[in-house]
């Protein structure tokens, strides 16, 4: 073949297939199917096409609906922004054991790691501290927090399902389960990073101190810390703790008690909005002063409802899953739009200003946690950012009529319908 039928030959092929993609694609760069090349099953001609007979585990294909099946509405790829707990390997010591999904696991989430973590009646996390702050909720049964700050203040507390915890960064502390049933927790730190299964543990240091250093530190003769464990602890399992009030008596300090608590309770707090849809109770540095570098969301959304279109300007949004089923476009430029969904035990991450929105898609509430590496919770609301634009602007750029406009709501919705 010549060059030139060659490149006569590719400019007919190329023809033919543009013919081709513009053929299957009627419905394409129109409302709800807007790409350019077209994307999504609506574009498809031919059934068979969609077919997936290569290999595949149904049963975790069938947990992502939106992956198999994006609404004609994503578009391009998008870094991966789903991570779950329940594919993640546990660790397991007699009292407990922990799993987590580090940005190892989770390239995406830079900001922070989530650790899972369960205690049974008595089994103790080792004393320990890290360069990171630590940042907890609870989510079965009772734990017992022990833990000093700087200035030698020191605070032991019993805390129960939907109740927090922050350790700032270097402060030392252990964890507890309490009886009948232990305690089950997840815990954030403010680096992605950060691995539960590499922290400074009390037990590490002691065993790789010279003996002759230890007796001079503690006062003591060195046959004193003879028996002393050659390896770490971790998580190991113990008798139950003596009554709190006894605890805190013993461990009384010179210098008195922490400046600030270091557990809040979401039970106790009225929902900072709450709405038809669901509510949003925030909990940041304003209520729950200690936690300096994290600020929290409890969202509920009830069956039907919606978490509003909007975005987050001063930090990206780690999310954890608690109960029900839920849908999340996150949008970003190029335009690129993905949808993924999620179920209790699964982990969300969207970027510091990412255009999202999550959708309850079960029949039950949907109860997720979002979680920022930030002294103050902040959101732009999209709807109440467009009720609070000159109308006239916001009707150039949609095309819409501007008396439609005016009915945007100038309060954010948080969770709809209001
Ligand atoms: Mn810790
Ligand atoms: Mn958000």
């Amino acid at each position: 073949m010549t060059e030139m039928s060659r490149r006569n030959l590719l400019t007919a092929t190329a023809v033919g297939g543009a013919v081709a993609a513009v053929g299957t694609a009627a419905n394409a760069a129109v409302f709800g199917n807007p790409d350019r090349p077209p994307q999504g099953a609506i574009n498809v001609a031919n059934p068979v096409t969609l077919k997936n007979p290569g290999p595949q585990n149904a049963a975790l294909a069938d947990e992502f609906p939106s992956f198999q099946n994006p609404p004609a509405t994503d578009v391009d790829g998008m870094d991966l922004f789903w991570a779950s707990f329940n594919n993640a390997h546990k660790r397991i010591q007699n009292g407990g054991w922990a799993r987590e999904v580090t940005q190892a696991d989770f390239a995406i989430s830079e900001a922070v790691s989530g650790v899972n973590m369960r205690l049974g009646p008595g089994g103790v996390r080792e004393l320990h501290w890290h360069q990171q702050a630590e940042w907890a909720v609870m989510t079965d049964g009772k734990c017992r927090i022990t833990v000093i700050d700087g200035d030698g203040r020191p605070a032991v507390r019993d805390v129960k399902e939907g109740e927090l915890w922050y350790f700032p960064p270097g402060l030392p502390h252990s964890l507890q389960g309490l009886g009948p049933s232990g305690a089950e927790f997840t815990l954030v730190f403010d680096n992605g990073h950060s691995s539960e299964f590499n922290t400074l543990l009390l037990t590490d240091w002691i065993a790789h101190t010279p003996p002759e250093i230890l007796a001079e530190n503690f006062n003591l003769p060195v046959s004193a810390f003879k028996n002393i464990p050659v390896d770490n602890l971790w998580i190991y399992q113990a008798p139950e703790p003596p009554p709190l009030a006894q605890v805190q008596r013993a461990i009384a300090s010179p210098y008195g008690e922490p400046e600030f608590e270091f557990t809040f309770s979401m039970n106790d707090m009225k929902p900072t909005r709450a709405t038809r849809g669901g509510e949003v109770k925030v909990i940041d540095s304003r209520n729950f002063p200690i936690s300096k570098t994290i600020a929290a969301a409890l969202v509920t959304i009830k069956p039907g409802g919606l978490r509003e279109l909007h975005w987050h300007p001063n930090a990206d949004e780690w999310q954890y899953y608690l109960k029900g089923r839920a849908r999340m476009t996150v949008f970003n430029t190029g335009p690129r739009a993905q949808t993924a969904d999620f179920r209790p035990g699964d982990l969300g991450y969207v970027k510091k200003s990412f255009g999202h929105y999550v959708q309850n898609v079960g029949n039950t509430d949907l109860v997720f946690l979002e979680i920022f590496k930030a002294e103050r919770f902040a959101e732009v609301s999209l709807i109440q950012w467009l009720a609070c634009t000159p109308p006239e602007l916001v009707s150039q750029h949609l095309n819409m009529d501007p008396a439609l406009i005016a009915q945007f709501s100038k309060a954010r919705p948080d969770v709809l319908p209001v």
